[in-house]
């Protein structure tokens, strides 16, 4: 087991541990690489959601947000190619009979076995789920679960149109699950079968699109790094060769992170051309175009398309916060160094002792901080093991109340980084903490 291998295995069963995340449906023995969020996962989960519509939606007066339907008419998805071409290529290893995307393959080796060359040809493999709606089960009920959530904003764009009281450019974003009947799942949250996507379809002039391109990659790359504070050196943004484009696209760029075990897609940012509001115009007989005021003609937009998941995104980020250090004569600590935007717990409350005294000032404190922080209040278990229990989930503050707390009225803050520790006035903590998170 080499290095990498470690830091994988050691996220995922921290995760486990303290309960980032479990094997869904887990007393049935999992099921099939699908993942259920505990406490922790739900709250990092939900904080990422929040930062990325802050980012993207509310920040800006030009994007819009929209929850569409996660079942459509299955015309969306004839329209836009997905019936036909959202597929990827199978190959299966003669050898172990395991079954592969064959562009995951390296060197020709099978993945699962070894052996070198022994496959079948590719053939095309649809990943679209389908279902039936209503109590009938023949192909005149056939839906499918949405793969992406864009079409949702392409079959909307007339309403947006007539509502938002803005003309192009615009976006339209969204945050909703995706479902893809993945080949080969895997690698924890990174890919699954269900999974949570934030995407946003920006509409503009054609004259404009490349540009709006560049804009979005650099918008896009930034937010990592100022937001969620993602080191440089473990993002780059790749451009696809003409060969990898998926059905849709004129161009994309990808942002790539540095797994544990290579580089691979975080963020893909498409410039989807008029290929969608042509093909749902051609689809549904309705005209997917804009007015030209200037011109009095009418054209169809281009759109740019950032695509994220939010499943990735959070792996991401516990790669890059984590972390074993060395404290003392051979002694670790794990830990990670989360922002305290994305800590699932910002401030943990320790009482030295269960005596009622301090219970009292401890909860006390708690009740107030968390009006405006997330908080946990944990009195059990030795003061050494609760602050190691905080580093291993990211807290950033822990706050022990003392027996000295009831002369001085003051508690000791613990930094999670430095391990530094300051003495201070109950009283002072709403501006301390107001100063160090924000509100
Ligand atoms: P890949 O090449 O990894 O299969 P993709 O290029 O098909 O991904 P997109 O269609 O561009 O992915 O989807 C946009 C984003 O949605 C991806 O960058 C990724 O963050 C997320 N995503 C896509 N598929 C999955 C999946 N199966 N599990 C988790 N996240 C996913």
């Amino acid at each position: 087991m080499n290095d990498k291998q470690v830091k994988f295995d050691d996220i995922v069963s921290l995760s486990k541990r303290r309960g980032i995340a479990f094997p869904s449906s887990d007393i049935y023995g999992g099921f099939q690489s699908t993942w259920d969020y505990g406490y922790l996962g739900t709250e990092m989960k939900r904080n990422i959601r929040d930062l990325w519509w802050k980012n993207v939606v509310q920040e800006r007066e030009n994007v819009f947000g929209i929850e569409a339907a996660i079942i459509t008419n299955p015309s969306v998805w004839d329209a836009s190619g997905h019936v036909s071409n959202f597929t990827d290529p199978l190959v299966d290893c003669l050898d172990c009979n395991g079954r592969f995307r064959a562009d995951h393959i390296i060197d020709n080796t099978c993945p699962e076995c070894g052996s070198k060359s022994n496959f079948t040809d590719e053939r095309n493999f649809n990943l679209l789920f389908k279902t039936f709606v209503g109590p009938v089960e023949d192909n005149a009920n056939v839906a499918y679960l949405r793969p992406e959530t864009a079409q949702g904003m392409f079959v909307n764009f007339l309403n947006y149109q007539n509502t938002i009281r803005h003309k192009i450019p615009f976006g339209i974003a969204q945050i909703g699950k995706s479902f893809r009947n993945e080949i080969t799942p895997g690698q924890f949250i990174f890919r699954t079968r269900e999974f949570e996507q934030m995407e946003m379809e920006f509409f503009c002039r054609p004259e404009e699109s490349v540009k709006f391109h560049e804009f979005w990659k650099n918008e896009r790359y930034n937010w990592y790094i100022e937001t969620l504070m993602i080191p440089k050196d473990k993002l780059r943004i790749r451009d696809h060769g003409k060969d990898e484009l998926s059905h849709y696209s004129d161009a994309t760029s990808d942002i790539e992170f540095n797994f544990p075990w290579g580089w691979g897609e975080l963020e893909g940012i498409a410039h989807r051309g008029d290929f969608d509001l042509t093909a749902h115009s051609k689809g549904s007989g309705k005209k997917l175009n804009t007015l030209d005021t200037e011109s009095n003609t009418h054209f169809v937009p281009h759109v740019i398309e950032p695509a994220v998941g939010v499943d990735r995104i959070l792996f991401a980020i516990l790669c890059s916060a984590y972390d074993v250090e060395e404290i003392a004569d051979g002694e670790k600590r794990t830990l990670l160094h989360l922002p305290a935007a994305i800590a699932a717990v910002q401030i943990a409350i320790l009482p030295l002792s269960k005596k009622e005294e301090l219970k009292t000032i401890a909860q006390g404190i708690a009740t107030v901080l968390r009006k405006s922080y997330r908080v946990e209040y944990d009195e059990t278990q030795s003061i050494g093991k609760r602050y190691r229990r905080q580093d291993e989930i990211g807290t950033p503050y822990c706050i022990t109340v003392d027996f000295d707390s009831l002369d001085d009225n003051s508690v000791t803050i613990r930094d999670r980084d430095t391990m530094k520790q300051e003495r201070i006035n109950i009283t002072a903590l709403e501006t301390f903490f107001k100063n160090s998170l924000g509100t």
